[in-house]
């Protein structure tokens, strides 16, 4: 079938009955396909499109992580879409944002009965030290107000070998819940737990979340390098985020806070 014809997997009227709590939150558009959920967003948000706009997609063709890499899946093994929230006040009260998604991501994993599920900072879910999935955060400003598109990416079964290697080993949910629940299911989960955890940030920042981020963090206490771009910036034990969301690292110079969003942990 033409695939700008073929209908999606997520069927908006099923997600809204599934939705409890955060219902009347998000406006969901569900694509067969598209670029990227996050690339297309963000213009409709400069659009004026409204907070709770929900793109989700079966297929992305360009998805995107950080600094210009690949978020690789496909209808079979995928669950991706892109989220558009509003802050009030100045961007520094969006600091550990993407920390703060991931662990709406872990409380709806693990409401599901997923066990395993950790946190590496910035941006990475992992299950059993493997990566789950990622999450892309992206600021636009608006007078007075914050604009996030917020991007998620999970793998239900492990994804798709492309031509360029993973760094980290890819894991699936498919691992870890047997059978695996409905797509509908594990996304209105999600949904619920961000409406949550987004509702809680704008109020206190990521300070009033951070306990958390650390109780899921999976490279407490590692030693490791960060790297900025392939260059090392600095090597230290990994001591989890601040209040801030920034990273702590012990280096021989003490503890010392990176705060960059370009900067990569890597193991030692
Ligand atoms: P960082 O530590 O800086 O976040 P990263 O390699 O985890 O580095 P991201 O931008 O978070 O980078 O994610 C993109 C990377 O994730 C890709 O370069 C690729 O190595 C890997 N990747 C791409 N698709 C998947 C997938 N479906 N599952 C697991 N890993 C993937």
């Amino acid at each position: 079938m033409n695939q700008s014809l073929r209908p999606c997997q997520i069927d908006p009227l099923r997600m809204d009955s599934l939705l409890g709590r955060a219902r009347g939150r998000f406006t969901l558009e569900a694509l067969a396909e598209c670029g990227s959920t996050s690339t297309l967003l963000a213009e409709r948000a400069r659009q004026g499109a409204p907070t709770g706009l929900l793109l989700v997609a079966d297929q992305q063709t360009a998805g995107r992580g950080r600094r210009g890499r690949s978020w690789l899946s496909s209808p079979e093994t995928g669950l991706t879409f892109s989220v558009l929230w509003r802050f009030a006040g100045k961007v520094s009260r969006l600091a550990g944002l993407s920390l703060a998604v991931g662990i709406a991501v872990a409380r709806a994993l693990e409401g599901s009965g997923v066990r395993g599920v950790g946190l590496k900072w910035p941006n990475d879910i992992l299950l059993e030290g493997d990566k789950l999935g990622g999450i892309l955060v992206e600021l636009e400003s608006e007078p007075g107000v914050m604009r996030a598109v917020i991007g998620i990416g999970l793998n239900l079964q492990l994804p798709p070998a492309g031509e360029e290697a993973f760094l980290h080993r890819p894991a699936a949910l498919a691992q870890a819940l047997s059978p695996l629940p409905d797509r509908h299911q594990i996304l209105a989960q999600v949904l619920i737990d961000l409406t949550e955890v987004l509702d809680r940030f704008a109020e206190g920042g990521f300070r009033v979340l951070r306990s958390e981020w650390q109780a899921h963090h999976s490279w407490q206490d590692r030693q490791v390098r960060l790297v900025d771009g392939n260059r090392l910036d600095r090597e230290g034990i990994c001591l989890g985020a601040d209040e801030d969301g920034a990273l702590l690292l012990r280096t021989s110079a003490g503890i010392e806070r990176c705060l960059s969003g370009d900067l990569s942990l890597r193991v030692a």
